[in-house]
């Protein structure tokens, strides 16, 4: 069994774009699931030359807002039940949600080891953007930009020290 890694976070944080971003072109999408976790993907890839299993959960755009933090809660916990490891996935444009406190609390809770990961940090002011990440309690975040590619091997580097 491959060491099993899920990308979570709300809605529009750049899950889906990550997950491209770290899959790749050549490695195709190995199943779609069913269910409650219908729109979950997940994919084989390597990360820091290790051979993974990656998830990118999603499902909750469709969540009525005032429950969005319950149905994120209950794909998420699925997906933690089977994951070694979690990238949380934050996005330093729009800044910290109260959603995201809310669901970083939870997964500090947890015992599944969180990389945090400080989404969308491109440009000049990128970097610093992404230390209000910080105040989540999660360790240091890694700044990253799923859509240009920046920060990648960081990222990779960070999810090495949990393999
Ligand atoms: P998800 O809902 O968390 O899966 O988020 P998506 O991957 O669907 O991305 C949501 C939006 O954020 C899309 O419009 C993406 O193009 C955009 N996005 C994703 N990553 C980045 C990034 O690194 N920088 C910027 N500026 N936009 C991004
Ligand atoms: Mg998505």
């Amino acid at each position: 069994m491959l060491p099993t890694i899920a990308v979570l976070g709300r809605p529009n944080v750049g899950k889906s774009t990550l997950f491209n971003r770290l899959v790749g072109r050549k490695i195709a999408i190995v199943d779609d699931t069913p269910g409650v976790t219908r729109d979950r993907k997940e994919a084989e890839t390597r990360i820091a030359g290790r051979a993974v299993r990656l998830l990118d959960t999603a499902g909750l755009e469709e969540a009525a807002p005032e429950t969005i933090q319950g149905r994120m809660r209950a794909s998420s916990e699925a997906a933690v039940r089977e994951s070694d490891l979690v990238l949380f996935v934050v996005d330093v444009r729009t800044g910290l949600t109260p959603t995201d406190r809310a669901f970083a609390e939870w997964l500090r809770r947890q015992t599944v080891p969180v990389i945090l990961v400080a989404n969308k940090a491109e440009g000049r002011l990128g970097g610093y953007a992404a230390m209000e990440a910080y105040e989540l309690g999660l360790g240091d975040p890694v700044a990253v930009s799923a859509e240009h590619g920046d920060g990648i091997g960081e990222l990779h580097d960070a999810v090495r020290e949990h393999l």
